[in-house]
């Protein structure tokens, strides 16, 4: 299994950096992976899983909390409109908060669940035309009317163009943290997990260097 290995290399990479270790959360990606393969790595003791689809993580995460203590789970996908109310039950920490209609759902389900994930921003640090994710200078706006409706988001995350250097991606979203006051950095995947944690991640989601490639089919 790759859960050993990846933790050794977040270790490595947390020294590297001069980085305390242990400063860096690992969040296995779960998403779209055969139970067998999640089950194993529970029961290696990790216990900070992210998922992508709201349907998928309702209908695997409740037998498994039952049955293995301290589970913590992120959303690090899209999060429609009319899911608010089951990712608000569901997830401990949503790291996609990417339009203001997505912030007024959450607030409102905060306030009447009593409960409130942890939030991170979602940045279109690229500037992409059809990626969701808040526009580098529509942050500071952004985060004032999030802060407005009682929300307290606590990091921002984001998925550098596929085709491109992950670094500058994650030079930008680490220097807005610090300009706006955030003191969380969801960056760095299975690819460029080492880059992201030398650049200040504090939450890389690494899937498929752990559990294996995922098979769509
Ligand atoms: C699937 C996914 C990951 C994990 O990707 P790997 O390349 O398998 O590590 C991380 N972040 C997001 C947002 C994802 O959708």
């Amino acid at each position: 299994m790759g859960l050993d290995d990846i933790r050794r290399r977040i270790e490595a990479a947390e020294l590297a950096a001069g980085r305390a270790p242990g400063s860096v959360t690992l969040i296995a990606v779960s998403k779209v992976q055969p139970a067998n393969r999640v089950e194993a790595v529970l029961e290696a003791g990790q216990h900070v899983f992210g998922e992508n689809y709201v349907q998928e993580a309702q209908g695997k995460w409740p037998g498994w909390r039952s049955r293995f203590a301290g589970v913590e789970l992120h959303m690090i996908g899209p999060v429609q409109s009319n899911k608010a109310k089951a990712a608000v039950e569901l997830f401990d920490a949503i790291h996609t908060l990417d339009r203001m209609t997505l912030a007024r759902k959450l607030a409102h389900q905060m306030a009447e669940q009593g409960r409130r994930p942890q939030l991170f921003i979602q940045v279109n640090t690229g500037d992409e035309p059809q990626k969701a994710g808040i526009l580098v200078d529509e942050l500071p706006g952004f985060l004032a009317s999030c802060r407005d409706l009682g929300l307290n988001p606590e990091g921002l995350m984001c998925i550098p163009p596929e085709d491109e250097d992950p670094i500058p991606h994650f030079r930008t979203l680490c220097r807005l943290a610090d300009e706006n006051g955030l003191a969380l950095l969801s960056m760095g995947m299975s690819a460029d997990f080492e880059a992201a944690i030398a650049e200040g991640a504090t939450h890389v989601r690494v899937g498929s260097a752990i559990f294996g490639a995922r098979d769509y089919g």
